[in-house]
């Protein structure tokens, strides 16, 4: 049915406070086009927009710094900054009770790092990160630690008081100087569509730019409308599990990381609690039958198709030689760099070794090499047809649960692509926003500074920065960077002690 005269003009013509056509075609604004369009403009100094743990600890590192609350606003859709992230680890099976994959002094919640996460659990413990990697394997923090202690440092910074709810449009460059970002806040929770923040700074946080999936799940997906029996392990799949509680059931699990180690987990922790009986078909593309890497300095153990690493990026980025070799290097030597870093892999945890040896020796976890070239919905099951190391195989399972979990490109996030389009923003050597050492993002000064971490800045002069580790240093680089521009004051050693103290005693600041 088309629209009515009335509807098609009421849709063309903008309502005081939205963005107009000539703002959204101009590269660099004047606060006389926001002031026509009715989009009202609120001044701050540094804007940090995303809300999650990026945003999180870069705040945190400001406020320690002694930069008042005023002075800082997180524009978020996230009610707490561990919302997207807890959502993410439920749903890829970590519930607050399991174990992350980043090491004890990577705390959210502490730029100190110290105590560790493993101090503060108890001495047994302790004796744990003293004897790893050699006696013991990793200590990792519980996921529920590491939230309720962000908890407590949102309070003790005064967080909230910083957060304006909404979504990011975009940011433009002002003429004159600095940034506007336009957010949309919820509907009715302002008396106009859109607000412009004008500030000097700007941090972008906004994690992940989107999951992609892979060609033969969205193809299925498509030609079946089943989300039901074929599901990505980041999103919601918790009816899989019922399912297979009602009824006994043959699961398919692709993918060789960390989410299938815990979907397995899942799997045979129901089989073991519930008295399921589950039969697991394992499908690996690579499959790693011992220790591999370029060469012998940089090898990965592995075994039984899994490559295994402790934490989710190999220590020596945190301050070794490779943190160095990465620094100097740039273009096609970085990227290659980074893929021979890359692959999937895993922790070495006891409990799985075990879970898959038992299901190995009585035959209910069986692991097939190759890929599935066809899915169709079959009565109630799905028939998988893969092409496999013993040729082609066909089929029929309960459900398919893929962990394979790609990220998007950047473009898929409409703010990054509108920084790339309008802003001067570019692409580093693997794709994704160049930044700085500084964590600038490169193109886009005018006369103060746009910086950004986490996922979507990966392939740059700082490998792992999609951890909490590496969201700190950039932080920590971006405060830096901003005491050089007077901002802040430099976080000198009589201050840090001092604000330690506090974070101890849990004063608010
Ligand atoms: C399953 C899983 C487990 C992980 N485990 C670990 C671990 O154990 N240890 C570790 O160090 N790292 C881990 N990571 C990696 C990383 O530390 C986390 O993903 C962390 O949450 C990244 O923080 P972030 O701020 O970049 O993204 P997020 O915490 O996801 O926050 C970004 C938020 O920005 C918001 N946003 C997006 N677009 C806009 C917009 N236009 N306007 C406003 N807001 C917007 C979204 O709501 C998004 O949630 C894990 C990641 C995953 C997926």
């Amino acid at each position: 049915m088309s629209e009515s005269p009335i509807a098609q003009q009421h849709a063309r013509t903008p309502r005081p406070g939205d963005l107009t056509d000539r703002l959204v075609a101009t590269d660099v604004w004047t606060d006389q086009m926001l002031a026509e369009a009715g989009i009202p403009v609120v001044d701050v100094p540094f804007v940090t927009f995303g809300g999650g743990i990026g945003s999180f600890v870069t705040v945190d590192y400001l406020r320690i710094s002694g930069v008042p609350t005023s002075a800082i606003r997180v524009l978020t859709p996230l009610r707490t900054p561990w919302e997207s992230y807890e959502y993410l680890t439920t749903v890829s099976q970590i519930p607050r009770s399991e174990r992350l994959r980043s090491d004890s002094q990577s705390r959210p919640d502490n730029i100190w790092g110290f105590p560790s996460y493993a101090i503060a659990e108890g001495p047994k413990q302790w004796w744990n990160v003293f004897l790893e990697p050699i006696f013991t394997r990793y200590y990792t923090p519980r996921a529920g630690h590491a939230f309720t202690a962000m908890e407590r440092e949102m309070h003790r910074i005064r967080y909230p008081e910083m957060v304006v709810p909404g979504q990011v449009r975009m940011v433009r460059r002002r003429a004159g100087g600095g940034y506007f970002t336009i957010l949309t806040p919820p509907e009715g929770a302002a008396p106009t569509r859109r607000i412009a923040y004008r500030s000097q700074w700007v941090h972008v946080a906004v994690g992940y730019p989107g999951l992609k999936f892979l060609p033969d799940l969205q193809r299925y997906r498509q030609r079946y409308d089943d989300f039901a029996r074929v599901v990505n392990a980041y999103e919601p799949h918790e009816h899989v599990y019922e399912r297979l509680h009602r009824r006994p059931g043959t699961v398919l699990v692709r993918g060789g990381g960390i989410v299938a180690s815990r979907v397995l987990q899942r799997l045979i922790d129901d089989r073991d609690q519930r008295g399921l009986q589950t039969q697991v078909v394992h499908l690996f593309r690579t499959y790693v039958a011992g220790a591999h890497g370029p060469s012998v300095f940089s090898r990965r153990p592995g075994a039984d198709g899994w490559a295994y690493q402790g934490f989710n990026y190999p220590k020596s980025v945190w301050g070794g030689q490779l943190k160095q070799r990465m620094r100097r290097t740039s273009g096609e030597e970085r990227a290659r760099l980074y893929k021979e870093m890359g692959g999937t892999n895993t922790p070495l945890r006891d409990d799985w070794l075990e879970q898959l040896a038992r299901g190995r020796r009585e035959g209910w976890y069986r692991v097939v090499i190759g890929q599935i070239e066809d899915m169709r919905p079959v009565g109630d099951l799905v028939e998988v047809a893969a092409g496999t190391d013993q040729g082609p195989q066909l089929g029929t399972f309960d459900a398919v649960i893929d962990c394979t979990g790609l990220e998007a490109d950047i473009r898929e996030h409409r703010v990054l692509a509108d920084l790339l389009d309008h802003s001067g923003a570019g692409r580093n050597p693997v794709g994704r926003l160049d930044v700085g050492t500084d964590f600038e993002l490169l193109g886009t000064r005018n006369g103060g500074k746009i910086y950004a971490s986490g996922s979507a800045t990966l392939g740059g002069p700082f490998p792992g920065v999609d951890t909490f580790f590496g969201l700190q240093i950039a932080a920590q680089e971006i405060a830096d960077d901003l005491a050089r521009q007077g901002f802040v004051q430099r976080l000198g050693p009589g201050r840090s002690t001092s604000q330690w103290w506090k974070w101890v005693r849990n004063t608010q600041i």
